[in-house]
């Protein structure tokens, strides 16, 4: 970790921001190191176990990770690209740019993700369980997608006038379950 870590405004919905396509990263250097410090930093404080670059506003494709209880399993994957799934799982889903909010939401049960690690590495891993769906809903964010799409119309809509209500009011951005 870098010593001037920073922690950074999240997005939340409906901002239209969030709508926004990443672009692959070119080279791991320095802002890109500086980008996953800052958002493991932001992650852990929200706290979260999982953030996309696309809900601080940075359009590279970076993510980071750590289902772990003790903050001991941090995973920073750049270009995150699901190359085989398997399986379905059902999970309710929260979201550090969806405050409050938590849903079922479908998804594949077994992931096999191909990225570079935080030096610029390439890695491949195979992923089962709560780390695979959290990875799967950060790699939606870099591609302008919510957990909230899965849900019907109405169900959005209802969190979209809650969430519109809740900042009119300052907005209670305390996250009582584990978000990602
Ligand atoms: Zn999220």
């Amino acid at each position: 970790m870098g010593q001037d870590m920073a922690i950074l405004d999240i997005l939340h919905f409906p901002d239209t921001r969030l709508r926004n396509v990443a672009k692959p990263v070119a080279q791991v250097d320095g802002s890109v190191r500086q980008l996953i410090d800052d958002m493991f930093e932001t992650m852990y404080a929200a706290p979260g176990i999982g953030l996309a670059a696309v809900q601080v506003n940075d359009l590279r494709r970076v993510i980071v990770v750590d289902t772990s209880e003790d903050r001991s399993q941090a995973l920073a994957l750049v270009n995150p690209e699901i190359i085989a799934k398997q399986g379905d799982e059902s999970m309710d889903e929260g979201c550090l740019s969806v405050p409050g909010v938590y849903e079922t939401v479908q998804r594949a049960a077994q992931i096999r993700v191909r990225a570079l690690d935080r030096e610029g590495n390439a890695i491949e891993k195979d992923i089962d369980g709560l780390l695979a769906v959290c990875i799967q809903h950060e790699i939606d964010h870099l591609d302008g997608k919510l957990f909230v799409d899965y849900l019907s119309n109405l169900k959005r809509q209802r969190i979209r006038k809650k969430l519109e209500k809740d900042a009119r009011q300052g907005g209670d951005k305390t996250q009582r379950r584990r978000a990602i």
